[in-house]
């Protein structure tokens, strides 16, 4: 079965051309997909009723079935929790903010491969990959949410389930399908990118010459330190990481941010304070400390305010700024993959 969010604009009049279909139709289905995003293929009104017939018969219009979903007691942030099609489970959330931005939180696979041991996803192990579509979808899904309310989608980051850089092709091409005029309508600086620090792929990534941020989950500022938390780490250490880091900084011209689940008594010392602020001293970057959102699979726990401002004011010594984020959604599981692990242990799927 073709799924229709898999293809591209070429794939689509390559499609309708094999069935004997001028172009324009392909723009026309283009259009009820990426701009009206119709919930079903009978309200494509402007496509004759045998290409609908078709259509139906021959392609899949979704293949995200949402089987629950939860709204934060501040009405801030909205968490669907999504079966796909080979009954694969992932998240996508929905953070709205004060200053009118809406950013959706999208999964790039379902599980992930990482192993990261604080992570909800990573004690969860891979899965699989998802496609292109599954991945667009998830934005149309929050796209679509937003503009029955008179709003509409601002920004979107690749921070949901999964390593979005071990899933490379597919997820650059979502990049590119989000920035289409003609489409979502997404500038390249509303996509953030979070990767666990896959060297090769970030240099990869500095060549594609985009505009989209991207966060680097750090967390530890020693290599002993990473290694046990991000095992990731043993293959590509903080150097060279690091050294990657500066080449997407000067082909991009972007900061980086770097990303800092604080964990009591584990990173939150002042000791990691100073080797982090000796790492980053001078790089062009920004640091979001993140205090831990506890997981089953792991024993640490978020440290008190204090500690929070006594590991900022460390920072601000080796002139690096920092943002403290407020956990999003915390009373709806809405850290990564918690909801999915939470779900599965209570045999709700
Ligand atoms: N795989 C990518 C993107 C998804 S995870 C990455 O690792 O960057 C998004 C962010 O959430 C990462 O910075 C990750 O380290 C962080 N994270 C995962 N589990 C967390 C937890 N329990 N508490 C706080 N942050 C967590
Ligand atoms: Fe994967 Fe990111 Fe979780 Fe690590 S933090 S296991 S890379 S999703």
């Amino acid at each position: 079965m073709i799924r229709l969010y898999d293809l591209s604009l070429d794939d689509m009049i390559a499609l309708l051309a094999s069935w004997e279909q001028p172009a324009y139709r392909a723009r026309q289905l283009w259009h009820w997909l990426y701009s009206q995003k119709v919930a079903a293929i009978a309200q494509m009104t402007t496509l004759p009723t045998e290409l609908r017939d078709r259509l139906v018969a021959e392609t899949c219009l979704h293949s995200l079935e949402p089987i629950k979903v939860l709204h934060s007691s501040d009405g801030l942030t909205i968490k669907w929790l999504l079966r796909l099609t080979d009954g694969q489970l992932i998240e996508t959330v929905l953070m709205g903010y004060a200053d009118g931005r809406r950013t959706a939180c999208i999964s790039s696979q379902a599980g992930c491969a990482m192993g990261c041991v604080f992570c909800a996803t990573g004690q969860m192990g891979f899965s699989r990959h998802l496609s292109v579509g599954e991945i667009v979808e998830q934005v149309i899904l929050v796209s679509r949410w937003l503009e029955e309310l008179g709003e509409r989608l601002s920004n979107v980051v690749l921070m949901g389930m999964g390593e979005p850089l071990h899933n490379y092709e597919a997820v650059l091409e979502v990049i590119r399908r989000l920035n289409q005029p003609e489409g979502l309508n997404i500038g390249q600086r509303h996509i953030t990118l979070s990767t666990v620090g896959l060297v090769p792929q970030i240099r990869r990534f500095a060549e594609e010459n985009l505009q989209v941020k991207l966060a680097i989950s750090l967390h530890a500022a020693t290599d002993a330190e990473r290694s046990a938390l991000l095992p990731v780490n043993r293959r590509w250490p903080l150097q060279e990481l690091l050294a990657a880091c500066r080449t997407y900084i000067e082909k991009s011209g972007r900061r980086i941010t770097f990303e800092w689940a604080l964990i009591s008594g584990e990173n939150d010392t002042a000791e990691q304070a100073h080797a982090l602020g000796s790492l980053l001293q001078g790089l062009l970057c920004h640091v979001n400390l993140i205090p831990l959102n506890p997981t089953s699979g792991y024993a640490g726990a978020p440290p008190d305010h204090a500690r929070v401002a006594a590991f900022q004011a460390i920072l601000g010594q080796y002139g690096i700024g920092s943002t403290v984020r407020v956990r999003r959604g915390i009373d709806i599981n809405a850290g990564c993959g918690q909801l999915k692990a939470e779900a599965l242990q209570s045999g709700e799927t």
